[in-house]
């Protein structure tokens, strides 16, 4: 499966699993000029706050900017599509929620 997939009306596809109802939760941009210290912005629509930061332990590019979406499905955890900018070039690729809360315990 692709990073993006369109369903028959155009809705944005999980890109884990194909389901075709998500939801956007947050968007994360990492911002700057070629090796220029980085800006991190995350825009949560839920609650209309905008941090000035956030933490990213593996940067989608290491010397440009990115896009994250953060994408909720009601199937799976979901996890992210990030349009990461490298050499003169945009690369569209995915990452799965690693932070879904833990099941609950069985009793
Ligand atoms: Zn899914």
């Amino acid at each position: 499966m692709t990073a993006i997939s369109l369903g028959l009306d155009d809705q944005l596809l999980c890109p884990f699993c194909g389901f075709d109802y998500t939801h956007i939760e947050t968007v994360r941009v990492g911002a700057r000029k070629e090796d220029d210290p980085v800006y991190l912005i995350a825009v949560e629509p839920s609650t209309a706050r905008i941090e000035a930061a956030y933490s990213t332990e593996q940067p989608p590019s290491s010397r440009r900017s990115w896009v994250e979406l953060i994408v909720d499905c009601e199937e799976c955890p979901g996890g992210s599509i990030v349009i990461a900018q490298h050499k003169g070039q945009s690369f569209v690729s995915t990452r799965p929620n690693l932070t879904e809360a833990p099941a609950a315990p069985p009793f």
